[in-house]
């Protein structure tokens, strides 16, 4: 069997007519991790007793001729943000280094109650802070497609395990870009879905205004079919919206003629890299051979996104980080003398360098005198900017951008410079605070590299989203690429 080529659809197929067993998929998984992720850095736990033990119940359940349920016996990951019940939960911080959270995320519920498999915990961005896992307290993670490079982040981790063929799906979260990018630096389906169209219950908060679960898969149709998995309103979390469910899978098969295209011009006009942009221009050129209307529309306040964005996102860290204090939560200094040390030396000696940052940061945009001037200017320009992409979303049916202005990063080569760090989202700030759906596909290559194009939808209307992913990649063939370790 080879790992990295099993689809969700395809490895549910092989148990069912016991082509392999759950017990050799979900060994198999382990053995390449074993061999490969000492290269690679994408887990920072791993269940594997528990998942063996899994493994052989389903098998069990097939002996008898029960039939399996959606996600039965196949292997996923999870980034290390979700709460995981028993199981370590660090959000790749010294800070929770020793955390095992008492209860499971709605969407790990979700994938339990599905029967999938979890394998373990990937490596991401300390509390889902940066965009190439270069945060982690742990170290980075690599992209399979070059160790050299970053898998993209915060989700890198699981970015990376998926595209190294250490598990067949993966769940990532994205605030502002965590899941789309790193699945567009390595060639893979990256889905933020509508704010509110799945449970945040049981996320490790980073920007509660901006924070949903997201979705790697290998096809649009693997990917569809987490989404209806996971997709809901749920009472735990206030912000799910009770919009009926999609049947998502149902739609995949609409053809793309008549669909309007939006193509933002602000997304096209500072090309970085002509290779990655002319990789852009040819998936464009096939959408409209596949009967696509291309429009050129303007997203004006674009410009101001990602400044919006890093007004908006420490201000809110700065308030969920407060919890973080050795008393509440978080591993306690043991060298402090009395209360005000254990908070000051608690949160000094445990958080990192880009924690800390967005903690001043969004503090002194909240604080009094400053905030009119920060935070709620910001909020203003966030709601132009959803007002302006809700209005352009009236007159076409979806728009197309760019993941990224280049390929993956090599890791060390802007960790150190911050602005140029936040300059990484300058595509994926739109969707974060306007709320509506975005995934990143498999594109092409450019400098043997994946390069992701992005296409984002209307509130709620991930069907249409995932169908033109659909008809692309049955018109392409970068699904069929893999890395080779
Ligand atoms: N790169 C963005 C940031 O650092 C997005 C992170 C995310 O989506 N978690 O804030």
């Amino acid at each position: 069997m080879d790992i990295q080529k099993l689809t969700i659809k395809s490895a549910k197929r092989a148990l069912e007519s016991k082509e392999f067993s759950c017990v050799d998929l979900v060994s198999a998984v382990f053995e390449r991790i074993r061999e490969h992720d000492g290269n690679v850095k994408a887990f920072l736990t791993l269940c594997e007793s528990e998942a063996m033990r899994e493994a052989e119940q389903v098998d069990a359940k097939i002996s008898r001729n029960e039939s399996l349920r959606v996600l039965e016996g196949i292997p996923i990951a999870v980034k290390d943000v979700i709460a995981t019940k028993g199981v370590r939960t660090t959000a790749a911080s010294k800070i929770l280094e020793q955390y095992i959270p008492p209860y499971d995320a709605t969407i790990v519920r979700k994938l339990k109650d599905a029967g999938a498999i979890i394998i373990g915990k990937t490596n991401c961005d300390e509390f889902a802070h940066g965009a190439s896992t270069e945060n982690s307290a742990f170290g980075p993670s690599h992209n399979p497609w070059d160790l050299s490079r970053s898998p993209g982040g915060s989700s890198g981790g699981s970015a990376a395990a998926l595209s190294a063929g250490f598990c067949i799906a993966a769940l990532g979260t994205d605030t502002g870009g965590s899941t789309r990018q790193p699945g567009g630096w390595c060639n893979l389906y990256g889905l933020r879905p509508t704010y509110g169209r799945i449970s945040r219950y049981g996320l490790i908060s980073m920007t509660s205004s901006t924070d949903t679960p997201g979705i790697f898969a290998k096809t649009a149709e693997d990917t569809a079919l987490l989404l209806s998995v996971l997709a809901g309103q749920d009472k735990m979390d206030a912000t799910t919206l009770p919009a009926k469910m999609d049947d998502y899978a149902s739609h995949l098969e609409r053809s793309l003629k008549g669909i309007k295209i939006g193509l933002p011009k602000e997304f096209f006009e500072h090309t970085e890299d002509p290779e990655s942009a002319e990789v852009i221009s040819q998936a464009i050129a096939k959408l409209e051979e596949l009967g696509a209307q291309i429009k050129h529309v303007s997203l004006p306040h674009t410009k101001y996104g990602v400044s919006v964005y890093y007004i908006i996102t420490p201000s809110e860290v700065s308030s969920n980080l407060g919890r973080f204090d050795g008393i509440r939560y978080g591993h306690r200094s043991q060298d402090a003398s009395n209360l005000f040390e254990t908070y000051t030396k608690t949160r000094g000696q445990n958080f990192g360098s880009e924690s800390k940052r967005r903690i001043m940061l969004g503090t002194y945009a909240l604080s009094s005198g400053y905030y009119d001037a920060y935070y709620k200017k910001a909020q203003k320009v966030r709601t132009v900017i959803t007002k302006e992409v809700e209005k352009v979303l009236n007159d076409v049916d979806l728009l197309i951008t760019p993941v990224s202005p280049h390929v993956a990063i090599k890791l060390g080569e802007k960790n150190d410079d911050p602005l140029a760090m936040y300059l990484e989202d300058i595509y994926m700030s739109t969707a974060a605070l306007s709320g509506v759906p975005g995934l990143s596909i498999p594109a092409g290559f450019a400098h043997n590299m994946p390069v992701g194009l992005q296409i984002m939808g209307k509130q709620l209307d991930e069907a249409s989203v995932l169908s033109v992913a659909h008809q692309y990649e049955k018109a392409t063939d970068w699904t069929e690429k893999f890395p080779l370790l």
